[in-house]
This record gives structure tokens, sequence and C-alpha cells, in this order.
């Protein structure tokens, strides 16, 4: 029998991603949907807070070990704002084009050698809600903010993040050509092979 893992999201595409990274191994990656899980206060003040708070919760709630993942987009000049507060940057229920907005208008007198920002992802697993070594990974996703969205694809902050080795922003790019450069595709190659080490995935022979 397979083991199975919760992951602390209920955004598809993200199951989607990661349960193709984890396909050599014998696991099942289930949403937490998949089991109701209630959702929980995101009252850390870093990343690697919130995501522990996230996996921990799932975990309690389904005695499954579990995966969750934070992210968010760090701007240079704001000192790293929105960062945790990306989702709700405009306000509690902020679209995304309510957050675009609330950042072009901050970032309005900036000129571009000013407009450096980075994604952050920190991804979580705990093997337990007790689980006293979480294994973490950290990636993260240089670029620039545009003045203009551009660009229909992705979602959050992606029109307006520009990657220059790309010349696109996130949102020109296939879903399969962020995942390969993106943070969070980093923060789950760096996931891995600590998953291998700590003996929690196990390769096929
Ligand atoms: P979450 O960790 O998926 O809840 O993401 C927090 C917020 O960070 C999102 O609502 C977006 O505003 C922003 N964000 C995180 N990752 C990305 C990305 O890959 N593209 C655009 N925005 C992102």
């Amino acid at each position: 029998m397979p083991q199975e893992f919760v992951l602390a999201t209920g955004n598809p595409g993200k199951v989607k991603e990661l349960a193709e990274v984890l396909s050599p191994f014998d696991i099942v990656l289930r949403p937490q949907s998949d089991f109701n899980v209630s959702s929980v206060a995101e009252t850390g003040r870093t990343f690697v807070e919130n995501a522990i708070i996230k996996a921990r919760h799932a975990a309690s709630e389904t005695g499954l070990a579990a995966i969750a993942d934070d992210s968010g987009l760090a701007v240079d000049a704001l000192g790293g704002a929105p960062g945790i507060y990306s989702a709700r940057f405009a306000g509690e229920n902020a679209s995304d084009s309510d957050n675009i907005d609330k950042l072009l208008k901050t970032l309005a007198e900036r000129p571009d050698a000013q407009r450096g920002a980075q994604f952050h992802c920190c991804l979580v697993f705990m093997r337990s809600a007790d689980d006293p070594t979480p294994v973490i990974a950290q990636g993260i996703w240089r670029g620039e903010i545009l003045a203009q969205p551009t660009g229909k694809d992705g979602f959050g902050y992606d029109p307006v993040f520009w990657v220059e080795e790309q010349k696109r922003s996130a949102a020109q790019m296939s879903k399969a050509e962020k995942n390969k450069i993106s943070h969070r595709g980093a923060a789950i190659q760096l996931l891995l092979p600590q998953l291998i080490d700590a003996g929690v995935l196990v390769q096929q022979p």
C-alpha cells in the first residue's frame, strides 16, 4: 500500500505540480479538501512559520504526514513587503488585481533600478503534527516589477513580474515554463533530496 501524504492546499495546480515530482515514489498525495480540513489562521511572521502552521494543522486533522507551502512577493524597495501579506496586500478579501493596483501605485515614482523583487516559496514536510524536526526547503525567483500588467496567464502578481533572462513577464509563460524556473519549482527541487536523505521517500528499485 502506498503511503498517503496530505497537501495543505486547496489549489489543484499545486497538487498536480508536486504530485508529478513525487510520481517516482510509492506515495499518494491528497489535497486537504479530500478530508474537509478546516482553514487555519496564518498567524506567523515568516513564510516558514506559516507553512509549519498549515502543515501541522493538516497533519493534526488527518493523522497523515503533511506538506504545506507558503509563498509571496518581496519587493526590495519596500523592505520585503508585501511578503507574507502578499495575498491580502490591498485588504482581507483583496483580488489579484486589487493587490497589483496597490503595488503599482506604491511603486509609481520608482525608477527601473529600484523595482527589483523576488518571489519566495517555503515548503514544509511534517511526519505528524508533533514532528519536532520538519523538513524545510525555500526557493527564490528574482525579477522586476513592471509599470503595467503584461500577459494573461498565471495568477497573483505574475502580470507585473518581469523576468529579464526570459524577456517576458511570469504571466507570459506557460505553466510548464514557469514551474521550471519559479520559486515553487526551486523549493520542490530542494525538498526532494532532503526527503530522500531523511528516509521519507524511498526510490523504487
Ligand atoms: P500562497 O502561498 O499560494 O497563498 O500565495 C500567497 C500570495 O503570494 C498569492 O496570493 C499571490 O498573491 C502571491 N504569489 C505567490 N506565488 C506567486 C506566483 O507564482 N505568482 C504570482 N503571485 C504569487
